[in-house]
């Protein structure tokens, strides 16, 4: 019985999987607007694309995950119209492999966070045990809280570094796209990083000593356990969407600031749908309860994957946020720092004029809630690995990020409001 239960295990861990065998992302470099407008029309259901970086304007590359059956076809489209591209990643499933592949080989039970291996992926019940263990060794300043629950049910945990009583917050989240888990590796570094550093670093000392900070490492935990179970290219929830076979919402599109806008998808089976209402998503309303009952949050940080951007409101209006100065020299002195590690460049710009128009986004929310440092982190790569980044970036790519992460934090102590 054992025997069979461990088999069928087996299967299910082999053949649940969605495989991406001879699947290809392509890096398009649309010439003109026409161009762009004709890959906007290309059908993306019925040819199986995902766009990880969907066509906007001319000066951005798009990227698409194209299946192995529609490669034919979008590459005699593409050469049809003259749209010059190149085969960014050759075959999906190769990267998938190889991850796969390293995250057996650091598998691991560490009995605490020294033990712990920061230079890998890990899964859901590897990250809430590092979480526990967290805790439990500093419990003097780190605890766990509940914000919520998913929609299946999973607890939304955050930890809170705290030093003292009544404190204004600075949030980070994580992961509320799943498959973006290099910001998820990012987060658990940085966890690490605030119990070492507090007491011995100055800087950290003093924002503690007057700041909480609010880490949610896993925003999207229903989408992060399906990344790793059934298909590691998962963005949204996974709620179903009633009368429609596509399930999932956009966490980045459910925000009530700019709902239902042209910068988000009205068609549930769209990577960017906006849902049914806004903050329909138990994984966002969390957020919201949690922001509005706090009150004195001074600086929320969201933190996604790929494309080397640090991005401020707004994303769903071209009128410039009444703070637009100081968050762009803020945001030019924080990639600076981040670069200065091992010269990763960023861009950096409200989301509407440094990507595209997008609607009812997290920071256009936080940042009509009074909180003014509200900033979106676009973290590695320019899209050679896209989504896939392999582990041996996780480490510098968590130390750079922690150097604007502080250049933020520090501004936004110094800066009270
Ligand atoms: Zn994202």
């Amino acid at each position: 019985m054992r025997g069979l239960l461990v088999l069928t295990a087996l299967f299910v861990a082999v053949f649940g999987k969605l495989t991406f065998e001879g699947d290809q992302v392509l890096r398009i470099t649309a010439q003109n607007a026409e161009q762009i407008a004709l890959l906007k029309e290309l059908p993306e259901e019925i040819l199986g694309l995902d766009f990880w970086m969907p066509p906007s304007r001319v000066s951005l590359p798009v990227d698409v995950h194209v299946p192995f059956h529609s490669l034919q076809g979008v590459r005699a489209f593409l050469a049809y119209h003259q749209i010059p591209y190149y085969v960014m990643i050759e075959n999906v499933q190769a990267l998938l492999d190889d991850e796969e592949r390293e995250m057996v080989k650091y598998r691991s039970f560490p009995r605490s966070t020294d033990d712990f291996v920061y230079t890998t992926y890990h899964d859901l019940n590897s990250v809430n045990s590092f979480m526990d263990m967290l805790v439990a060794e500093n419990s003097n300043l780190v605890s766990k809280i509940e914000i919520g629950k998913s929609y299946e049910g999973r607890s939304l945990d955050v930890l809170k570094f705290s030093t003292g009583a009544n404190r204004p917050g600075i949030w980070i989240d994580t992961g509320i796209h799943s498959r973006e888990w290099i910001t998820t590796a990012t987060a658990i570094w940085s966890a690490k990083k605030i119990v070492t550093d507090y007491g011995r670093d100055p800087v950290l000392t003093d924002i503690l000593n007057n700041y909480d900070i609010f880490l949610e490492i896993i925003a999207n935990p229903d989408g992060f356990v399906y990344t790793h179970s059934n298909d590691r290219m998962w963005r949204k929830t996974r709620k179903p969407n009633p009368g429609s076979s596509c399930v999932g919402v956009d966490p980045n599109r459910n925000w009530e600031v700019g709902f239902g806008g042209p910068g988000a998808s009205s068609n549930p089976c769209s990577q960017t749908y906006h849902g049914p209402s806004v903050h329909s998503e138990p994984e966002v309303k969390a957020i919201v309860d949690f922001v509005t009952s706090h009150g004195k949050l001074k600086a929320f940080l969201s933190i996604h994957s790929y494309s080397q951007m640090l991005l401020y409101p707004y994303g769903y209006t071209r009128t410039p946020a009444k703070d637009q100065a100081e968050l762009h020299e803020l945001a030019r002195k924080a990639i600076s720092e981040l670069q200065s590690l091992h010269n990763t460049a960023y861009t950096y710009g409200s989301v509407i004029t440094t990507i595209y128009q997008a609607d009812g986004i997290t920071v256009d929310w936080t940042y009509e809630q009074g909180i003014k440092y509200s900033y979106t982190f676009e973290l590695r790569d320019t899209g050679r690995y896209g989504f896939l980044l392999p582990a041996d970036q996780i480490l510098p790519t968590a130390e750079e990020t922690w150097l604007a992460l502080m250049i933020i934090m520090e501004h936004t102590k110094n800066n009270p409001y």
